[in-house]
């Protein structure tokens, strides 16, 4: 996608501070954290938000757990724990219209869900 911050950072386009990567994932430090760690992880492949996840394209949600757990373990927020967050469209307050999973941790994190 041309316009999309996040498919620039996929590129290389945009800078980021990557903390993980893969053929099909990319996962970066938020720049506006809201946690000790704040991590996005992105598939590098566009899609706008996870209503576009489908029996045939579901298995990068599994790929994208399975690099949550492995970032967490590194940043070292695995055993206390850690929130991943998805913004789903504008009451969600998605902002960035290319799918993603905030990871948060590092902190007691609030209880409030909404
Ligand atoms: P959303 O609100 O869509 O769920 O989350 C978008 C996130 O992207 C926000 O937490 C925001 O701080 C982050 N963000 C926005 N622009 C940039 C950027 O240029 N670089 C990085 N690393 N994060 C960004
Ligand atoms: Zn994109």
């Amino acid at each position: 996608m041309e316009d999309c911050l996040f498919c620039k950072i996929v590129k290389g386009e945009v800078p980021s501070t990557k903390v993980y990567e893969d053929d099909e994932i990319l996962a970066f430090k938020d720049v506006n954290p809201m946690a000790p760690v704040h991590i996005l992880v992105v598939p590098k492949k566009h899609y706008n938000d996870i209503t576009e996840i489908t029996e045939e394209n579901a298995d990068i949600i599994k790929k994208i757990i399975l690099a949550i757990n492995k970032i967490a373990k590194e940043q070292g927020i695995a055993d206390k724990g850690y929130r991943i967050i998805n913004n789903c469209k504008e009451e969600a307050g998605q902002t960035v219209k290319h799918l993603h999973f905030h990871l948060l941790g590092g902190k007691k994190l609030g209880d409030k869900m909404c």
